[in-house]
């Protein structure tokens, strides 16, 4: 269904903020260029009149002098816009909207008088109206201009060189002439701004919409990524993003000779737990001892889920003893943290198997963790809640 004439008309009259915005600091950086490349415009046509000046009548002389002055002046004030548009765009502030639809409208209304001006003095030695014709097109394509103030713009010029073609153009037939010529430029001018003015809005609605999309794009990748490298109920790393950091931390102690230890922990008696309480406190017990795993580690230690309730936990340069301890801190912070439930507290216990390398010896990763497995099988075989370790047998000893 097409959307109601009164929808249609709005832009003609009012649009929204943001598109109001947009198209003022648009307008702002137009003013600006037009400040700047209006000066060698006018600069050349002074000469170029100037230059003719000597050894002419005196009334082409004086013609000559009014084009000069006119050009001066208009330049002189379109530089000023263009300054006044710089300041309000370096602002701290956003300039309000209203200032900066007057700038806009007072270039469109300079660029139209510029041109009015000069085709008015032009009678005195031809019946062109040439520069009108410019200045009308040049207001429309220069400054994007609300459909109204398009429409009271190019009205008030073509009252205006109506009335100033009656005094200025003394040959009746040149007059009309010109008359109805002015009206043809003014018609030109607005359809020409008027249709700038819709393409532009099409524009900016598109560029918007655009730049929406590639946000939303943006956050879902951002999302995706997370997902494809964290436990969704824990928050800690996933196995996947795990065996890329410890693949990469033995890189760099190949190249920076450090010790390194890689943790595995198991709860103890987890099976138990769900089946006394259920598998949704069964979570909430994962979830509580992952956030004291998280919570009780350096943030240059990494943390993972790597199964039910088994979790992984990387020492950077940490040696054997290190980890113990660091071990031993985590098994009783999880031994004396118990989990709060509806009818009294929930303890747990974890068994821990470590295999650590001492700084300059290598291994693979699969063989550091089969050696923290089997510390970890070990620590369970001994009565679980125990801390086992185990030397990851080296591949080699760097020099
Ligand atoms: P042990 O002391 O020897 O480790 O005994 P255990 O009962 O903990 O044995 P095991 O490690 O084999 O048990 C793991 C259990 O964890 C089995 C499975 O039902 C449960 N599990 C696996 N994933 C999840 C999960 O995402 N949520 C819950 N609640 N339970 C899970
Ligand atoms: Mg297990
Ligand atoms: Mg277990």
């Amino acid at each position: 269904m097409s959307p109601p004439l009164s929808h249609a008309l709005r832009p003609l009259f009012k649009v929204s903020p943001w598109l109001a915005r947009a198209i003022a600091n648009d307008n702002l950086r137009r003013l600006l260029w037009l400040g700047i490349l209006i000066v060698p415009f006018v600069l050349a046509q002074m000469l170029a009149f100037w230059l003719n000046l000597q050894g002419t009548r005196p009334e082409f002389s004086a013609w000559r002098m009014e084009i000069i002055r006119t050009h001066a002046l208009a330049g002189l004030s379109l530089v000023s816009l263009g300054l006044l548009a710089r300041a309000a765009m370096r602002g701290k502030l956003a300039a309000p909207l209203w200032y900066c639809e007057l700038l806009s409208n007072a270039g469109g209304a300079i660029l139209l008088a510029f041109g009015l001006t000069l085709s008015c003095y032009h009678q005195q030695v031809t019946s062109s109206i040439t520069p009108f014709l410019m200045g009308s097109v040049a207001a429309a394509l220069i400054v994007l201009l609300r459909p109204v103030c398009a429409l009271a713009l190019y009205g008030i010029a073509l009252v205006a060189f109506e009335v100033a073609m009656d005094s200025a153009q003394a040959d009746p037939q040149l007059r009309l002439s010109n008359q109805v010529g002015g009206l043809t430029a003014c018609g030109i001018g607005l359809m020409l701004s008027l249709i700038l003015w819709f393409s532009q809005l099409r524009n900016l609605r598109q560029r918007r919409r655009l730049q929406r999309q590639r946000e939303e794009l943006e956050a879902k990748n951002r999302q995706l990524e997370y997902l494809a490298g964290h436990d969704p109920l824990t928050g800690l790393f996933n196995r996947r993003h795990f065996d890329q950091v410890v693949t990469q931390e033995l890189a760099r102690c190949t190249r920076q000779p450090a010790p390194l230890s890689l943790l595995m922990i198991d709860l103890d008696h987890f099976k138990f737990i769900n089946d006394r309480y259920g598998h949704p406190l069964g979570d909430e017990v994962i979830r509580h001892a992952a956030n004291q795993l998280r919570k009780h580690t350096r943030s240059s230690d990494s943390v993972a889920r790597v199964g039910g309730e088994e979790f992984l936990l990387l020492l950077p340069d940490t040696d054997e003893q290190q980890a113990r301890s660091i071990a031993e801190k985590l098994r009783t912070l999880l031994e004396s943290t118990p989990l709060p439930m509806k009818d009294g507290l929930l303890y747990l216990t974890a068994s821990f198997g470590i295999a650590s390398l001492g700084r300059g010896v290598t291994s693979t990763y699969e063989r550091l963790y089969s050696t923290a497995d089997q510390a970890m099988y070990r620590a369970k075989a001994s009565g679980r809640n125990r801390v086992e370790v185990l030397d990851a047998a080296p591949c080699g000893t760097l020099e």
